[in-house]
């Protein structure tokens, strides 16, 4: 195996602290993603503050050519409409419930140009809500949804075993997804959708295409592998960019799992999604726990 030659990554996931008061660390990282050519700053702020930490991201990088992705609570549309005009944002609900009670709000705010769409993000509690919650985005006629990274820093990383994936599949097969613009990175819930193998699955990107900036600096390879490679409290992005560390973690990325074994389809799934593997088993070198493939050792 040779080790990748690895460029600054695309896509940067940023997950912001409403206590945080270190505008310089922030305001520096924010020159750093435009130095570095970063193409994606995906933000996460659930915090219902304005004018905070987030606020501050967004006008210093309003002039700047980097996409911007939002999610957030929708009390963040009473943000200045000249900072919402920027970045797409989704507002998320962690249940169908909640979902509900703020829908005119979101059909309001989509109308107007304000949102992009919902996200929903799934915890061991709410999953077999996400039929109902997909629905609802159908019936209302909401394209754009996003299932997020689960976050290994700040709960817990759950899958669900096989017979529940099994009810959860066939819930999702009565659902029309035509009309949707679905986003979603989990590569096992991504065949429960469609049914089929994601052509456009290439394996973990993690610490390659994208990483992590957790609510404390910590920067990992992605938002559920908690494996950190340096804190933006005590150094640069760039360093971190061009670290051995992140190096050494995307060699033993590409190293698949003995687990998998001979796993027809290996060559794409490479092992499934490599942080949650290390968050519930402590390894990089085994199967994803969410796998149902009989084809493993
Ligand atoms: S055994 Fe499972 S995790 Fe491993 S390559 Fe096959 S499908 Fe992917």
């Amino acid at each position: 195996m040779n080790p990748e030659k690895l460029i600054n990554p695309l896509i940067i996931y940023w997950d912001i602290n409403p206590d945080q008061s270190e505008d310089d660390i922030v305001l520096r990282i924010c020159g750093e993603l435009v130095d570095t050519g970063v193409f994606i700053l995906d933000l996460k702020d659930m915090s219902q503050q304005q004018g905070g930490v987030t606020e501050k991201i967004l006008k210093r990088l309003s002039k700047e050519q980097i996409k911007i992705i939002l999610t957030s609570d929708s009390t963040f549309l009473r943000m200045p409409v000249e900072v919402l005009k920027g970045p797409q944002l989704f507002i998320e609900f962690d249940s169908v419930e909640r979902f509900r009670t703020g829908l005119d709000d979101v059909l309001d705010q989509i109308r107007k140009g304000h949102a992009a769409g919902v996200s929903f993000g799934l915890n061991s509690r709410n999953f077999l809500e996400l039929p109902g919650f997909i629905s609802l985005c159908i019936d209302n006629k909401i394209e754009n949804v996003s299932i997020p990274i689960q976050r290994a820093y700040d709960s817990e990383v759950f899958y669900p075993d096989p017979d529940e994936a099994s009810g959860l599949s066939e819930a999702l097969d009565k659902l029309d997804l035509e009309h949707l613009n679905l986003s979603i990175h989990d590569p096992f819930l991504w065949k429960m959708f469609y049914k089929k193998e994601n052509p456009n699955e290439d394996g973990c990107n993690a610490a390659k295409t994208m990483m992590y900036i957790s609510k404390d600096f910590e920067v990992t390879p992605c938002p559920i592998m908690p494996i950190s490679i340096g804190n933006l409290r005590e150094t640069s992005l760039k360093e971190i960019f061009s670290s051995m560390m992140r190096q050494e973690v995307r060699d033993k990325l590409l190293l698949e799992p003995d687990e998998c074994g001979a796993c027809s389809l290996l060559d794409k799934c490479k092992g499934g999604c490599r942080g949650r593997t290390y968050v519930i088993s402590g390894s990089l070198n085994k199967r994803d726990p969410a796998c149902l493939s009989p084809q493993t050792k």
